[in-house]
């Protein structure tokens, strides 16, 4: 990031420029991030709001897109913008922040638009392979074209309840990141492949315009390059599940992955920040069964901690029992963090 913003007095000087912006042209507002403290990273990035018409802030159009023709993407340019010290949105220093908490939202929303064009693309080409017959037969009889209908079916269920969980914690009031994410990128993944074999089903007439199904490929290419590229999303998730990334808040949502294996969890606990593990730890899958080493069986050394004796289990290996369970817990000496689908059947243990 190259922006800045300087403080004189009542206002910030914003100098900079931002390209590829959904409607830059036609938005009365725009929400801006700059540097205030270039020196500081991203705790030195604050975010601002500016308004059409200001001095030095202009904007144009971006000109021929592949796709999303219904609105337009354009860019931002800030000369010498003097921006009233009460447009700062939080505080000065938190709009990397700000950022990560919009994205989440804007994240969210390309996920459910990219779940919407699945659908369409799979109520269009079941209708037309019902329809359409060759060799005396409708299509959809034959089983190459049931392969491309069962993939479409496939990416819309899947992408569909990924989209209803991160959904369900944002109802609850819970960080998602992580779940958003996952929910941007296979559904962004799946729209587009569902518009590549929406036109295969429909053979030539899905590559003219006259059907719209050559609309929704188009449409679906952006968002895999938008709010944040499927690379960035498989490294966020990766990261987080090696440890190397905390998701979903800080000292939260460390990956139950990352414990597996002593030297793993060495890694994950140097990661934790200030909720530093020590001791036994009881971490476990959403929804999986898994071996849980002994030692940490009962559970913690604080006196609010609870023992785990409660769960069903059975010996999948020496030292190891295994557990049928819906959610996960951490549990260490400083902190304790239960995941949103625990199902909570540990019983204290003092
Ligand atoms: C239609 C449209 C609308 C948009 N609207 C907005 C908007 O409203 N606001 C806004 O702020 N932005 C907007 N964008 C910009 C969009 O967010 C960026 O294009 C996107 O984040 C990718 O950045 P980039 O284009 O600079 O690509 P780059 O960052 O240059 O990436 C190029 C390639 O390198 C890969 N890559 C880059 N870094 C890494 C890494 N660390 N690890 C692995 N791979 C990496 C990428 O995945 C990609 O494949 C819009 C873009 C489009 C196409």
């Amino acid at each position: 990031m190259k922006s800045t913003a300087r403080r004189e007095g009542d206002v910030y000087i914003l100098n900079g420029s931002k390209n590829w912006i959904s409607y830059a042209n036609v938005a009365d507002h725009a929400l801006v991030f700059a540097k205030t403290d270039p020196s500081a990273k991203h705790k030195g990035i604050s975010a601002f709001v500016l308004e059409r018409g200001m001095p030095g802030f202009t904007t144009a159009d971006t000109e021929h897109k592949l796709g999303i023709w219904a609105g337009s993407t354009g860019e931002l340019f800030f000369e010498n913008v003097e921006v009233p010290a009460e447009n700062m949105i939080g505080e000065e220093g938190q709009g990397f922040e700000i950022a990560m908490y919009g994205l989440d939202q804007g994240r969210f929303t390309v996920a459910a638009g990219g779940v919407g064009v699945i659908r369409a693309c799979l109520e269009r080409s079941v209708e037309y392979a019902r329809e359409r017959e060759t060799f005396g037969e409708p299509i959809g009889k034959y089983q190459f074209v049931q392969d491309m209908i069962s993939e479409m079916v496939l990416g819309y269920e899947t992408s569909k309840l990924l989209v209803m969980q991160a959904a369900w914690m944002k109802d609850q009031g819970l960080r998602n990141t992580r779940e958003t994410s996952l929910a941007k990128w296979h559904a962004t993944e799946s729209a587009f492949r569902a518009a590549h074999l929406a036109i295969q089903v429909h053979g030539a007439y899905g590559y003219s315009a006259e059907y719209g199904i050559e609309r929704y490929f188009r449409n679906a290419r952006a968002p895999i390059i938008y709010e944040g590229t499927t690379q960035i999303h498989k490294m966020m998730q990766a990261e987080h599940a090696l440890g190397f990334r905390n998701l979903n808040g800080r000292g939260g949502d460390v990956s139950p992955l990352c414990f597996v294996g002593a030297g793993v969890v060495a890694g994950a606990h140097s990661r934790l920040g200030a909720a530093v593990l020590k001791g036994p730890t009881a971490v476990y899958f959403p929804g999986c069964s898994y071996a849980i080493p002994s030692d940490t069986r009962n559970a913690v050394e604080e006196p609010k901690s609870a023992s785990l004796n409660t769960i069903p289990s059975g010996s999948v290996a020496p030292g190891c029992t295994s557990a049928p369970l819906t959610g996960f817990l951490i549990v260490s000496e400083t902190t304790s963090y239960e995941s949103p689908a625990f199902t909570r059947v540990l019983t204290p243990s003092r």
